[in-house]
């Protein structure tokens, strides 16, 4: 077939000011076609890798993928020769916080940390804690982001009252509503309080520009179900933590929640109803992962028994593994004699969430590769994608075909409609496109290798995309 001469890749580069779709024609007055040839391509739909593909962009879309011999190239196309590269979905991380008190229009480490995302080969990133209309500002202030979609927090009414911790030798503390300490980030949860009025707090959600509700604390079995048919009537999915105490995992995937975060979380199957209504503040908390989220009790009949019931009924889990071994390995690099509190919990909880994910992936449980990123703090401590599918590999037995699922169709279909135009490399989906130097199917690791990524057809090198950042993560 005809071919034009490939054009040096710089001449598809978007310009860092923000150009997100191809330069129209001046011929036709339409976007000018891409042609990417010559990559192996894994289109994440399950489908097996065809070597020397093509894969035709047309207006921000994908027109074509597949075998040359399947997708003529446009006389007009641009063409970029990716031969003996790997071309894959962009990435997807299902599980990020984008929203700090500095995040706004003037935030260059907002600014950097989206540039640097993209830069990873994430294209899509869900945001499970903010304040959707803040954030939707912040992001269309920066010159550069990945698509950015924002749930909406839920907690119920004790979340945003004061609170009395008691401890064990008699002495008691009054701590501030917890929902203080959110909304000094910035966030802003709304407060559950009767089934009756589940259904506005879905509209003020929407109306916000969330994609989806997340219980975060403080709801029962029954208020979870309330939330549950709310949004599900207004086409939203609902996710929240493992476990919204007293709501137990088990409790949140009967009632239809869509997936839970945080394998470490199920820890609290291990208790009664009692015990999750009366563990409170953060001690308790920490003190009971720290004594009984062992690796043994990953394989507790209550916890396989919840694994079970995510598995029959489709609930995923979002583990979040490298988040917990950020905090495992800052522990292990204090080797205190007596280790805190603090140090304690974080180990537990990072070898438990790792054999809980073990367990999930065993029993079918569907999987979402989200990683508790934040775009605040030591660049070195903010969970990173290609790391949390190096655990789902290297530490919870996935295969990296599985991991990248995780981050690809699998994570598209995590978060609902709002991803229905991403995750595979099929006809139809938005030209979310990322080019690895080496095979990641073979070597998980290779998902770190980005060559370039492309953004609603435009592609950009990751070189590039780290120099306009400014003080954020290197
Ligand atoms: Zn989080």
């Amino acid at each position: 077939m005809a071919r034009r001469q490939t054009p040096p890749l710089a001449f598809l580069l978007g310009t860092l000011a923000g150009l997100l779709v191809p330069r129209p024609s001046p011929a036709q007055g339409a976007p000018v076609p891409t042609a990417v040839i010559g990559a192996t391509l894994w289109d994440g739909t399950g489908a097996g890798t065809v070597p020397g593909a093509t894969v035709i962009v047309e207006g921000g879309h994908i027109s074509c993928a597949g075998a040359a011999l399947h997708c003529p190239i446009p006389p007009e196309a641009v063409v970029v020769d990716a031969a003996g590269r790997f071309l894959i979905p962009g990435l997807i991380d299902t599980h990020v916080h984008l929203l700090f008190p500095s995040a706004g229009p003037e935030d260059t480490v907002l600014d950097a940390d989206l540039s640097d995302l993209l830069a990873r080969g994430v294209t899509t990133v869900r945001d499970m804690g903010n304040d959707p209309v803040r954030l939707r500002e912040a992001v269309a202030a920066a010159p550069l982001a990945p698509r950015v979609l924002a749930m909406q927090l839920v907690a119920g009414a004790r979340f945003f009252s004061q609170e009395r911790e008691r401890f064990s030798n008699g002495r008691s503390r009054l701590h501030a509503p917890a929902a203080m300490g959110m909304r000094q980030l910035g966030w802003s949860p709304l407060m559950f309080t009767t089934a009756s009025r589940a259904a506005e707090l879905v509209r003020v959600a929407r109306g916000g520009g969330a994609i989806g509700i997340k219980l975060y604390q403080d709801l029962d079995a029954a208020q979870v179900a309330a939330m549950v048919l709310a949004a599900h009537q207004a086409g939203l999915p609902v996710w929240g933590h493992a476990w919204v105490q007293p709501a137990s995992v088990l409790e949140q995937s009967r009632a239809g929640q869509d997936g839970v975060v945080h394998a470490a979380g199920l820890v609290g199957e291990l208790l009664d109803r009692t015990a999750r209504d009366s563990l409170r503040g953060s001690i308790a908390l920490l003190q009971l992962t720290a004594d009984s989220a062992t690796i043994a009790a990953a394989g507790d009949p209550r916890i396989l028994a919840t694994l079970d019931t995510m598995a029959a009924r489709g609930t995923f889990l979002e583990p979040t593994l490298h988040a917990t071994q950020i905090c495992a390995a800052r522990a292990n690099s204090r080797n205190r004699p007596l280790p805190t509190l603090p140090d304690r919990y974080a180990r537990a909880a990072s070898a438990f969430g790792i054999a809980v994910t073990r367990e999930a992936a065993r029993r079918g449980v569907p999987l979402t590769a989200g990683t508790d990123h934040t775009a605040s703090g030591p660049p070195a401590e903010r969970a990173q994608l290609a790391d949390e599918l190096r655990l789902l590999v290297d530490s919870a037995g996935l295969a990296p075909v599985q991991a990248l699922f995780a981050a690809t169709r699998d994570a598209a279909r995590a978060i609902g409609p709002a991803a229905r135009d991403v995750g595979t490399i099929t006809p139809g989906k938005r030209a979310d496109l990322v080019l690895l130097a080496a095979d990641p199917l073979g070597d998980i690791r290779n998902v770190g290798r980005v060559e370039w990524v492309m953004l609603a057809g435009v592609v950009y090198r990751p070189a590039d995309l780290r120099r306009t950042g400014t003080g954020g993560p290197d």
